[in-house]
């Protein structure tokens, strides 16, 4: 490859930072350009964050970067989620039988901590203030508007990466292109962020061990803990009807909404009404398209590629292993970008098209089952058969958190196993039990046959 022109990387957020290191290690020069200020700068106004977990997938990737550990260090840790019933009651359930946890973390201070790590390797450069405005992309050639003084500037560049989240540039750009596929899909909730602080004597306001979660069918709030012992919740509501944004207008219109959904928090979130008027909903969209590259110019990673749902967790920890599975590509096609671009979007594209389904089934799953007795049966009989059997059976939960197993072959496997877990519920007593030779019988079985199919 020539050294002549730089990888530019369009974003500096969560996959800009990781594809920059990754790529920088390899000795590439690389230039990012983001079109925000450096958020690490005292005098650049802070965006409103919202805190994000992370996993096994994740973690393995900035493990290769040498980011684990300032990352972990920046993260608290939960085992387990605790599920607030309308009626006060608290009901834990653990990740897992093994100690498996997720990392909460604030983005702002992820990507803090991310922007760092990718400006020490030697070969990258960060640029601030630089929007993409257009892109020559047969020439691979990115024109930057700066947004502190309205100046442009082109850049020619070897490869040009997309690394610009949900709304991207360079997305738009590859579909004004010939037969390229795109699709987005709103959910029909939308979500702003609340603070609980620590109280008064500085302990935190609940158990910081643990994802704390209020389901209320469409409406729900999810409490992340952070290393202070703050929790930064997102509250999830319609745009439209009963309890909603659009109605939700008056200070008690939103102290009625919050005393009848969720009692138990009104005295933990001070200036509860002034926190929920202070900025506007956000939305949450499914993106999907095909391809992700054009030609060997241009790449769409993370966000920009696949942006998906929340509701497992995942978007940060998928856009990671797509900068470890890009590296690994590079490794294996040694200089044809083409061939990499297509063997990344080959190994990719349908796993992440899968996540984007299961993000949807979880979001029901969050909001309608979270709370619900018959789920909550068979959850804990998954988990005691995983404890019990974990030669035999893993959860798809497990499996999508804990593992670094392809999503589609996860969810290969827990659509072959849910047959058999379907009759071991009915098993009378199984909850109290599950070590009895049927169960093994059907979980041996089932487990050959996703070796067979
Ligand atoms: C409510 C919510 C909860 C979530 N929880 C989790 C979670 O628990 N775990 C998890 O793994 N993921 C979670 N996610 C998803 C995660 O935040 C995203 O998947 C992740 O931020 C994607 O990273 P990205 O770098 O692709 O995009 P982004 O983080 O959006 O970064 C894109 C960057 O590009 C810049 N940019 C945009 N346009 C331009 C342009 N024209 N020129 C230059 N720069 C540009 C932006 O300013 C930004 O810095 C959550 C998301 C939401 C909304």
């Amino acid at each position: 490859m020539s050294k002549r022109d730089p990888l530019v990387i369009v974003g500096a957020g969560l996959a800009g930072c990781v594809l920059a290191t990754y790529l920088g290690r390899r000795g590439y020069p690389v230039e990012v350009f983001e079109r925000h200020g450096d958020p690490r700068d005292a005098h650049v106004a802070k965006r409103p964050s919202l805190n994000i977990t992370l996993c096994k997938r994740g973690i393995s990737a900035l493990e290769r970067i040498g980011a684990q550990e300032i990352v972990l260090r920046a993260a608290a840790v939960a085992y387990g989620r605790k599920v607030h019933a309308l009626d006060g009651t608290v009901a834990y359930q653990p990740y897992s039988n093994t100690g498996d946890a997720l990392f909460s973390i604030s983005r702002a201070a992820l990507n803090d901590v991310l922007l760092s790590h990718a400006e020490a390797q030697p070969g990258v450069r960060i640029h601030f203030n630089r929007r993409c405005a257009q892109l020559d992309l047969a020439d691979g050639v990115a024109h930057f508007e700066d947004t502190t003084t309205g100046a442009t500037n082109a850049v020619q560049a070897e490869r040009i990466f997309g690394a610009d989240g949900a709304y991207s540039s360079v997305r738009q750009h590859l579909q004004k292109t010939e037969r390229f596929n795109y699709s987005q899909q709103y959910l029909d909730q939308g979500y702003t962020t609340m603070k609980i602080p620590p109280l008064a004597d500085g302990r935190p306001a609940l158990d910081a061990g643990a994802i704390h979660i209020w389901p209320r069918g469409q409406r729900m709030s999810i409490g992340f803990p952070d290393r202070e012992g703050t929790f930064n919740c997102s509250l999830l509501l319609p745009y439209r009807g009963a309890h909603s944004f659009e109605t939700l207008r008056t200070e008690e219109n939103v102290l009625q909404c919050f005393q009848e959904l969720f009692p138990d928090a009104v005295g933990l979130v001070p200036g509860l009404v002034e926190q929920f008027f202070s900025r506007p909903p956000n939305s949450l969209v499914t993106i999907r398209c095909n391809p992700w590259s054009y030609e060997d110019k241009v790449l769409l990673v993370g966000d920009a590629a696949h942006a998906i749902l929340p509701s497992y967790g995942q978007g940060a920890n998928a856009a990671f292993e797509d900068c470890r599975i890009l590296d690994q590509c590079i490794d294996e096609c040694g200089g044809d970008w083409y061939a990499v671009f297509r063997e990344f979007e080959q190994r990719r594209r349908p796993s992440l098209n899968v996540l984007a389904d299961l993000c949807v089934e979880h979001f029901v799953e969050l909001t309608e089952h979270v709370a619900d007795p018959k789920f909550l049966r068979r959850r804990e009989v998954e988990r005691r058969l995983e404890e019990v059997y974990p030669d035999l059976y893993q959860p798809l939960y497990s499996m999508v958190s804990f593992t670094s197993r392809p999503y589609a072959e996860a969810l290969r496997i827990s659509r072959l196993q849910s047959a058999a877990i379907d009759e071991i519920v009915l098993i009378e007593g199984i909850e109290r039990s599950v070590d009895r030779p049927e169960v093994r019988r059907l979980l041996s079985q089932s487990l050959r046959d996703t070796s067979a199919a």
